[in-house]
């Protein structure tokens, strides 16, 4: 067993942690103030090749894994969380399910644009009535000669109208077949029948774009169906444990920076003649901060570093998603509290880095879900 990373990842954390300072840093607060999805940045996460770190080379990714892909997201989070949530969706949720059922033509149509950044993916699983109970969602899809019918709605689907290619769930048998009755496609942005809705006002990342993706008779050609019909249900799953890899890597990252700037201000904030840092009260929070942030980041690698052996993953990627996400938030709450009256002003980061921390305890399965999941492993 050997902790140490090797050069690849060193070199690959570095390349993000350069991009992360040298460009996402100068804009963050802007696009939070404007809540402005800034598409150029993306086009230039393709540009290093960080939209295809874990798919292999004939696909034009970079061949690498998912402990890389950790460390690229956990970078980008540490700066901007927004822009870790746009790469983790495009990857886990647009591109992977392609890669993992597609067929060699539709990888070849659909994954390669993705993989090479210059198409922005999306995968649409929530309704208004179907949240953490997927199989309660209402959309369907009927085939019709060559195509599908798709009615339905999707909401708070992220990547939003910027997006070009979007992985949908959608009902296609009974209520009696339960799971059994859903199934995937591919839709491409421009299809008839395929428009967008309400837009979402959010707390946080709020450099990204959610909004509903509406189907009002939107023809999809049958050869758009991904893996087998019946099998979407066990396929959103599949892509959402994977999916929570990412989202454990980008609350590291969150937390990586909370920590930081906590740690920076108390030792340039003077208060009853001394830095606050000198204050075993506040020493004991930068402690914990650094502790929670360590087992957060080794439970997430250990999640990624499975996933790329071909292990079982699925419950070491829960636990890392519910104790990574935990700590993102304690810790942006300590920064603010360490920053005290700043702390809540938009004049410092900590506050916006609370309001972004706090989506990682919702999205992809909320802490509840992920309690259910582990506490099932466990009794099983
Ligand atoms: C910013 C943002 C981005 C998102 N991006 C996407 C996306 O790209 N694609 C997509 O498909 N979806 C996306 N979602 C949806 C997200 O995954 C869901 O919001 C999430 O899964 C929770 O579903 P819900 O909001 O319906 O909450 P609900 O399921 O209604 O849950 C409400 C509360 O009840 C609890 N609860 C529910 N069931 C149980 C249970 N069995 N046991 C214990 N507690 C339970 C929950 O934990 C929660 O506290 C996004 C949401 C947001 C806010």
């Amino acid at each position: 067993m050997d902790f140490k990373l090797g050069e690849e990842y060193e070199m690959l954390r570095q390349s993000v942690r350069d991009f992360a300072e040298g460009v996402l840093a100068a804009g963050v607060v802007d696009r939070d103030e404007k809540e402005y999805f800034d598409r150029s940045i993306y086009e230039k996460m393709g540009e290093l090749g960080l939209t295809g770190i874990p798919f292999e080379e004939k696909y034009g990714g970079a061949g690498m894994d998912y402990l890389a892909y950790a460390i690229a997201v956990e970078e980008l989070g540490r700066v901007d969380a927004s822009a870790a949530d746009t790469l983790s969706s495009h990857v886990s949720l647009g591109a992977w399910p392609i890669w993992r059922w597609g067929t060699e033509e539709q990888k070849m149509k659909y994954l390669v644009p993705l993989v090479e950044g210059k198409k922005l993916g999306a995968f649409g699983l929530t309704e208004a009535g179907a949240g953490s109970d997927a199989v309660a969602m209402t959309c369907k899809a009927v085939l019709d000669g060559d195509s599908y019918i798709l009615n339905g709605r999707k909401i708070f689907i992220t990547n939003a109208e910027a997006a070009d290619t979007y992985v949908v769930f959608a009902r296609t048998g009974p209520k009696e077949m339960r799971s059994k009755a859903f199934s995937a496609f591919i839709v491409e942005k421009g299809t008839p029948g395929f428009t967008f809705g309400k837009f979402e006002k959010k707390m946080g990342l709020r450099g990204t774009q959610n909004c509903d993706l509406v189907f009002e008779d939107c023809r999809i050609p049958k050869e758009n169906l991904l893996g087998q019909e019946g099998e979407g249900f066990k396929m959103s799953m599949e892509t959402l444990d994977g999916g929570r890899i990412g989202i454990a890597a980008q609350s590291v990252g969150i937390a990586q920076g909370a920590f930081e700037l906590a740690l920076a201000y108390a030792k340039q904030r003077v208060q009853f003649g001394k830095p606050i840092s000198a204050l075993q009260a506040i020493q004991f929070k930068l402690a914990d901060m650094a502790l929670e942030v360590k087992a957060s980041r080794l439970l997430t690698y250990d999640a990624a570093w499975r996933k790329s052996q071909g292990l079982d993953f699925g419950t070491d990627a829960a636990m890392a998603k519910l104790k990574a996400s935990e700590t993102a938030n304690r810790a942006a709450n300590q920064a603010v509290q360490i920053h005290g009256g700043y702390g809540y002003t938009r004049d410092y980061p900590a506050e916006r880095i609370m309001r972004d921390a706090k989506i990682t305890e919702i999205y992809e399965g909320t802490s509840e879900i992920q309690r259910v999941v582990i506490g099932n492993a466990i009794l099983r």
